[in-house]
């Protein structure tokens, strides 16, 4: 199928990305990457009449370091994660993660803050970006907010992105020497959206493990992480997961390889 027709703006900065969304509302969608908008326009689960490219804004398209903070612009690709050195020493978990993120083609135009914005259930960067504390950062007309991963993930395809609101980027904690993190995700082919993945931390304050297309939005799963032993862990972990069934896994499934992740997290996050 063929997208329905809509009206194109490439604006060449933030303001006018602000004084559009303002002027359309509802009409309007902002366009990053679009390897997710504009497979639903093409489906017709969407129509809006104004597209925002906003991929003009080279200022949200960096990665940098300072004080100990890793900031990931929107408009980084999945390819520049991939290929960031700065990431796969600061934030080895998003590394990791990466390499999950579809397939090449996608990775190379597909973005950082897309991914957030859309908030996939099993997609990977929500869940590390609650695995690593991220907070997300937002612009409008009015000012900008910062808000936590663990408030920004709201329910299925759902986040805290308000009216006339433009995900800039995140901001990591870069991992510490003493710190662990490890990724694992199981799919029916490698690059496929994920059966159920795991993105797992620990740090001084504790572990964290959050997993992604295990509920309606990322789930970090507290009452197993504050558990002695793993035998303790998996059992709490079967209490606080309720994930959905899918067209090829049931949920008593989705649970049992949620907690072979759990397993395999915990003995690598205790080596
Ligand atoms: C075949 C296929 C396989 C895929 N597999 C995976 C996978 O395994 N894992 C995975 O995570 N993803 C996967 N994806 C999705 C891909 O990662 C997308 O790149 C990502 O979900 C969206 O990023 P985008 O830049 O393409 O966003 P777009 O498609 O341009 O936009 C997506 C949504 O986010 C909004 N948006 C985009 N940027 C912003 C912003 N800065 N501020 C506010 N709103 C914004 C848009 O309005 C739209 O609603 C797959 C896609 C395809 C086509």
């Amino acid at each position: 199928m063929k997208a329905p027709a809509f009206a194109y703006v490439k604006p060449k900065s933030l303001e006018e990305v602000f004084e559009l969304l303002e002027r359309h509302g509802e009409a309007a969608k902002i366009l990053a990457g679009g390897q997710s908008l504009i497979p639903s326009l093409n489906m017709r689960l969407s129509a809006p009449e104004l597209l925002i490219d906003i991929t003009g804004l080279k200022q949200l398209a960096n990665i940098s370091l300072e004080a100990g903070v890793l900031s990931i612009g929107a408009l980084v690709t999945h390819a520049q994660i991939e290929g960031s050195e700065v990431v796969r020493k600061h934030a080895p978990l998003l590394a990791e993660a990466v390499g999950h993120v579809a397939h090449p083609a996608i990775r190379n135009r597909g973005t950082f803050g897309g991914s957030l914005a859309l908030a996939d259930p099993a997609a990977e960067y929500p869940a590390v970006a609650l695995a690593l504390n991220a907070t997300i950062f937002l612009k409008s007309e009015k000012g900008e907010r910062r808000v936590a991963a663990g408030e920004f993930f709201k329910g299925l395809f759902e986040t805290d992105l308000r009216k006339g609101e433009v995900l800039v980027g995140a901001e990591i904690p870069a991992q510490l020497k003493d710190e662990r993190s490890v990724f694992l995700e199981l799919a029916r082919r490698h690059g496929d959206y994920a059966i159920v993945g795991l993105a797992a931390f620990k740090g001084a304050a504790g572990t964290r493990f959050a997993f992604l297309n295990a509920g309606a939005k990322p789930v970090l799963a507290r009452n197993a992480a504050a558990k002695e032993s793993l035998a303790e862990a998996k059992e709490a972990l079967s209490k606080e997961l309720d994930p959905p069934a899918d067209l090829y896994n049931s949920a008593d499934t989705k649970k049992h390889l949620a907690g072979v992740l759990l397993a395999r997290a915990w003995n690598r996050l205790s080596t």
